[in-house]
């Protein structure tokens, strides 16, 4: 379930339509690119057709993520995608479907022509469904969940009220009658609007040279002075990039996390934990399917290589980077556990594991392009071109 956004270019003014996995709005008019700093739980609306009535946006709760739920000896995984329906209004659908890929949207207006209904977005409840509803075998007992690189907002559906009739704002669809008419919408209305995005002129902070990147990358590069730049709630976060050197021609430059955490355990005297205290532990940059990024994850922590680096590579092609480094600290017990040979030891341990991170860093490992593959230079180390390809829509 994939959606375009419009935006208005602050500079001129212009509407910009955004895909819903953008970060950079640039614009066509007046040439200007702006990073998106969504916040936390960005708030979309549905334009709505005209129609006579007063309007009410009714809130749907959007997750899209991986999900992951470690057993005693073996770690469950699924992308999960949803959109539910947070009010019980009777006749309003359950859930967004597909309305969203045809419809036009927009971030959720601080004064909209209408009235936001609130909800409270019960994100737990939707892990628990989407654990219950995964195909395939499911674990005796999960010891440890974690979700990952998930994205979670509220998409408005504008309802039309015209004395008591409520209609669908975008399919024009009677979904019923309402006897008390607006009154009835009086126990959910929202007392603020939604937080809309920052927009941030993608310049160097350090130096003011334009920064670059693709528009799905949430880490920009200034090419001059090589500061990486990562998108942060607030603006441009600066990330320290480092280029692994490639023998010959590369094909392409991936993106990955390297992470020196501190492993603990309060109270607990494990050999294995203690053996690892100060670790360091690597993830993929960018979001992809979760055996492929467990399998990436688990190869390149387990080879315990170091790399020197230069700090720059000139005229590289590098594969933008999708997944924040906040989240790739999210999926550091997981990595542990999946290079662990005892892993029915430590699984009842990975919910009370400690992992405090120190340092945090991105590297571009160079890989050649083999067959169907993408191969590593540095280590055995492949990935399927397809698996990459799709990963851009995740
Ligand atoms: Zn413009
Ligand atoms: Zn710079």
């Amino acid at each position: 379930m994939a959606w375009r956004v419009n935006e208005i270019c602050p500079q001129c003014g212009a509407t910009v339509t955004l895909e819903e996995t953008d970060h950079l709005l640039s614009c066509p008019y007046c040439g200007v690119r702006h990073a998106v700093c969504a916040p936390s739980m960005p708030g979309y609306i549905l334009v709505h057709r005209t129609g006579a009535g007063q309007v009410f946006y009714l809130p749907y709760l959007r997750f899209k993520g991986t999900v992951y739920a470690c057993g005693a000896d073996n770690i469950f995984s699924r992308v999960v995608d949803l959109s539910i329906r947070t009010i019980p209004l009777a006749g309003a659908p359950l859930s967004l479907g597909l309305r969203v890929q045809g419809t036009p949207m927009a971030f959720a207006p601080e004064t909209p022509p209408g009235v936001y209904l609130d909800c409270t977005p019960d994100i737990k409840g939707i892990l628990e469904r989407a654990f219950k509803t995964a195909p395939g075998e499911q674990p005796v007992k999960a010891f440890y969940r974690a979700v990952i690189g998930e994205v979670i907002s509220i998409i408005y559906l504008p309802l039309l009220l015209e004395r008591e009739t409520l209609k669908d704002g975008v399919s024009g669809k009677e979904l019923g009658r309402i006897k008390d008419g607006p009154g009835f919408f009086e126990p959910w209305l929202k007392k603020e609007s939604p937080c809309p995005p920052r927009l941030v002129a993608t310049i160097c902070p350090n130096c003011g040279w334009d920064l670059e990147g693709e528009g799905i990358s949430t880490v920009f590069v200034c090419t001059r002075c090589m500061k990486g730049w990562e998108i942060d709630l607030s603006g441009l976060k600066q990330t320290v990039c480092r280029f692994v050197p490639c023998s010959g021609n590369s094909a392409m430059f991936l993106p990955f996390w390297r992470m020196e955490v501190h492993i603990s355990v309060p109270g607990i005297q494990d050999e294995e934990l203690r053996r690892m205290g100060t670790s360091v532990v690597w993830c993929p940059a960018f979001k992809i399917r979760p055996d492929v990024f467990l399998y990436l994850a688990g190869r390149l922590t387990a080879s315990g290589r170091d790399f020197s680096t230069e700090e720059g590579m000139e005229n590289a092609c590098t594969f933008p980077v999708t997944l924040a480094g906040k989240e790739a600290l999210e999926s550091v017990k997981l990595i542990v556990y999946k290079c662990s040979q005892r892993k029915s030891s430590l699984a009842p341990l990975l919910s009370i594991i400690n992992v405090v991170s120190s340092k945090m860093e991105l590297f571009y490992l160079p890989f050649d392009t083999s067959g169907y593959e993408l191969v590593c230079q540095c280590l055995p180390l492949t990935i399927n071109k397809k698996a990459l390809f799709f990963s851009r829509s995740l």
